[in-house]
């Protein structure tokens, strides 16, 4: 007997089909729901961004470009793909694009495979102070593949000393100076940079990722035009699906395809990238700036409450989205901090400061971003009881009466502003 379709194994829904999976699907969004999120590199993807990936776009293998792909049946992907690229183009004005990377990780790659041999010599900043581990750590393919030239923050303004890069550019001639950082509040001098991969004869390549919905919405100096190559990712302040993405120049995309596919990666994520292009087309709309002028107000307002309640903030301030807290203040370390802010429901990422004297595992600092908190709704007043909420678990970090008292009171200004369940 035929079945009928809606009683077909295939088309049963998850909580049907399997309770197991659907209970941890419901957790996470209880977790999400309950906790205040100030990961820097996090965010909160729209329901239609969320949508998107759940099509049946998924289900097509699309290795190659629009227009030249190795398998038939691309003719509505190809759409997809091209309205991403081209609103992409649009929200950064660049020339060219690549939405088919992975991740940030991968889009990093793809680059330096591009443009560098092994043994050549990339520079990027000091991941004690600031660069993403693809900016040459020793334990990532970066560090091992290529010989590294760091740059860093001065040690008195803790803001990128320019005349310390100039000179160690000068004196190691690499072939890519990357700008761009994980944990850098302040603004980069993408033309000054520029300056110096010119007078070296390196490519000048930004990776965004931490401030690429900052720069959609004008709120954060633009790396585009003093560039060959910008990458990101496109899930932290873009706020769009996991994954990766590279600008640049016609001439350098055209180079930089033939990395990312055959190089690097088989079949394209097309549910992914049909979630970036619906993420773009947010980034476009008016709401997305007075968003992100919001992200920035919110890190002003909290760094000024931290500050007050005597923290010190790195290099004094932010003029992003994030600020590195100093916590020696409090005597107490990032990994500490962390694990008892976790138990208030307030999720954050220890983070070495510049010059930590702690291990990295351990570290002085905590990272802190507003790109979540502000997706939810979140206004400055909220960020002056979220400085307090840090403040009172750090001082009574073994107090489990208090913790559990700041738990209360986050759950009630999370529940002011829910993500999943209105
Ligand atoms: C997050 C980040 C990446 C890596 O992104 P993944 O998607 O996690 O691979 C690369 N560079 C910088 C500067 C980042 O902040």
């Amino acid at each position: 007997m035929a079945m009928n379709a809606s009683s077909h194994p295939h088309r049963r829904t998850l909580a049907d089909s399997d309770p197991a999976l659907f209970e941890l699907v419901q957790r996470e969004e209880s977790r999400q729901e309950d906790n205040l999120e100030l990961i820097a590199s996090e965010n909160i993807a729209s329901l239609a961004v969320r949508q998107a990936m759940e099509t049946v776009f998924t289900d097509k293998y699309a290795e190659g470009y629009p227009g030249k792909r190795y398998y038939g049946g691309c003719e509505v992907v190809d759409e997809v793909e091209k309205l991403a690229i081209e609103r992409l183009c649009q929200l950064y004005g660049c020339e060219a694009a690549n939405v088919q990377p992975h991740s940030g990780a991968s889009a990093n790659m793809a680059v330096y495979f591009t443009f560098l041999e092994p043994g050549d010599t990339l520079m990027a900043m000091n991941l004690a102070h600031g660069g993403h581990l693809t900016h040459g750590s020793p334990v990532n393919f970066s560090g091992k593949l290529y010989k590294i030239a760091a740059y860093g923050v001065d040690p008195e303004t803790e803001l990128i000393d320019y005349d310390e890069m100039h000179r160690i550019a000068v004196e190691s001639k690499p072939k890519i100076i990357v700008s761009g950082a994980t944990a850098y509040s302040r603004e980069f001098d993408f033309k000054r940079i520029k300056e110096i991969a010119d007078e070296v004869g390196a490519l000048h390549m930004c990776d965004m990722s931490h401030y690429s919905g900052l720069i959609a919405a004008g709120e954060y100096p633009d790396p585009v035009p003093h560039c060959q190559v910008v990458t990101s990712t496109t899930h932290k302040s873009i706020r769009g699906p996991r994954g990766g993405m590279i600008l640049g120049t016609a001439e350098a995309i055209k180079q930089i395809n033939k990395t990312v596919f055959p190089g690097l990666q088989g079949g394209p994520l097309c549910h992914v990238i049909a979630a970036k292009a619906v993420a773009f087309g947010e980034a476009l709309r008016p709401e997305f700036k007075t968003y992100a002028q919001q992200i920035k107000k919110n890190a002003a307002a909290l760094a000024a409450a931290l500050t007050q309640e005597g923290f010190r903030i790195v290099s004094g301030g932010t003029d992003s989205h994030m600020m590195l807290v100093d916590l020696r203040p409090f005597g107490v370390t990032g990994k500490l901090a962390q694990e008892v802010l976790e138990h208030a429901n307030i999720t954050t990422n220890k983070n070495a400061i510049p010059n930590d004297p702690e291990s990295p595992f351990v570290t002085s600092g905590v990272r802190l971003g507003t790109p979540a908190v502000t997706t939810r709704g979140m206004v400055e007043a909220d960020m002056a009881f979220i400085a307090r909420a840090i403040a009172t678990v750090l001082r009574n970090h073994s107090d489990e009466g208090t913790l559990n008292k700041v738990k209360a009171e986050v759950t009630e200004l999370c529940r002011r502003y829910p993500i999943h369940k209105f």
